[in-house]
């Protein structure tokens, strides 16, 4: 049975013209489920008797289960969902004066292994379906909308896939919950408040700018192959050169004239003066902006965080070469809600550690 949250707009006028019903009616729908959070088809009450029944009968509105809402004494707020065979998901809101930022997961787990993070760690188990990534930004949207009795509700007003997983390994998946993120009758966030980051998948950062551009965040974290290939191991499959090359070729459509890399400062491994300065040579061939992210630390995780004044120097460096450069500031630590630290509840299918005793032995 359709779930009709794993449908944007033309999948819905689709799914309804099988029922001889007109696409408007797909505009309908999306307004009652995604701008009003309503889930109980007979309360659509524009929709007619005959339909209402039909959908009631033919389709289901499904949503992973929300386990546990947590609060961190900075206002960032945790929401650990179900998503099924033990597996759980997270999502992250960061409320702030000017906007409210809501940061969205789109696999359980992560296959890309990234040397300093804790969803890397922990190996992957499946891709999120459209309805399982759009219901992380429906739930924020009902918990604001509860919250507010009486007071004009906050919205969530930007989006960043920056949670757990590698967005465009999830292409299809993602794109549907992009375009219901995008659509007017949905959610009608504009495509520079919605932010793809990829730790560098090249063909499909094409086909990314081909059917959906929307801003995009590129996860660099250093200024050399031989380094970035320990750090972020799909790098020894599309090396930096190649990367940076899909990043011109994305600004042609994209809806910011600039990429966003992020660089995780990792103490005595990527933070030194010289790799700020082989950043800014390579960065040269880019429009763009540097997001320095202090490494959060997890269990075990063998990094260590930048000394602040490692920091500096480092953006020092940068600024002076006219890169615009920003420190993201640290959120949400104390309830595990800061980049990195999202580990929700996975159960890892990839069998990592014999993988591993298997490649030493061979
Ligand atoms: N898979 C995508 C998006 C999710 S990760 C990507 O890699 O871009 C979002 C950001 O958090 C990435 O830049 C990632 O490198 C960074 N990150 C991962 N682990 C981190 C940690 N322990 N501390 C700080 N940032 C981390
Ligand atoms: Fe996956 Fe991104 Fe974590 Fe790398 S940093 S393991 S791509 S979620």
């Amino acid at each position: 049975m359709p779930n009709l949250f794993d449908y944007d707009a033309a999948g819905l006028e689709n799914l309804l013209a099988g029922w001889g019903e007109k696409p408007f009616r797909a505009r309908q729908l999306l307004r009652w489920i995604h701008q009003f959070g309503v889930r109980d088809f007979a309360a659509m009450t524009d929709l007619g008797k005959a339909l209402r029944a039909t959908l009631a009968a033919e389709a289901t509105l499904s949503l992973p289960q929300l386990r546990r809402d947590s609060l961190s004494p900075d206002g960032t707020r945790k929401w650990l969902l179900e998503v099924g065979a033990g597996n759980a998901i997270e999502t992250v809101l960061i409320p702030e004066p000017e906007r409210t930022t809501l940061c969205i997961s789109s696999q359980a787990g992560c296959a890309l292994e990234c040397a300093f993070c804790a969803t890397g760690r922990q190996g992957f188990n499946r891709n999120l379906s459209s309805a399982e990534i759009i219901a992380q930004l429906w739930w924020a949207n009902h918990c604001l909308r509860q919250d507010a009795v009486g007071i004009a509700p906050r919205r969530v007003s930007n989006v960043v896939m920056m949670g757990m997983g590698e967005p465009l390994a999830n292409f299809e998946n993602v794109v549907v919950a992009l375009r219901l993120m995008l659509d007017d009758f949905a959610y009608g966030l504009s495509r520079r408040r919605v932010t793809v980051s990829t730790s560098g998948l090249v063909p499909m950062i094409d086909r990314l700018r081909d059917s959906c551009p929307v801003a995009l965040a590129v996860s660099l974290h250093a200024p050399n192959d031989a380094l970035r290939d320990r750090l972020v191991p799909i790098n020894r499959k599309w090396p930096i050169d190649a990367l940076l090359a899909a990043c011109r070729r994305y600004l042609d459509k994209a809806p910011r004239d600039f990429i966003m890399f992020e660089y995780v400062l990792l103490r005595g491994v990527n933070d030194g003066t010289k790799h700020a300065h082989e950043l800014v040579a390579r960065l040269r061939e880019v429009p763009c902006k540097v997001n320095l992210i202090p490494f959060n630390a997890f269990a075990a995780s063998g990094f260590e965080r930048s000394t602040p004044q490692a920091v500096s120097r480092f953006r020092e460096i940068l600024l002076n070469a006219a890169l615009i450069t920003t420190v993201r500031r640290t959120r949400g630590d104390e309830i595990e809600a800061a980049c990195g630290q999202l580990a929700g509840r996975v159960q890892d299918r990839t069998r990592r550690r014999e993988r591993r005793a298997q490649e030493v032995q061979a």
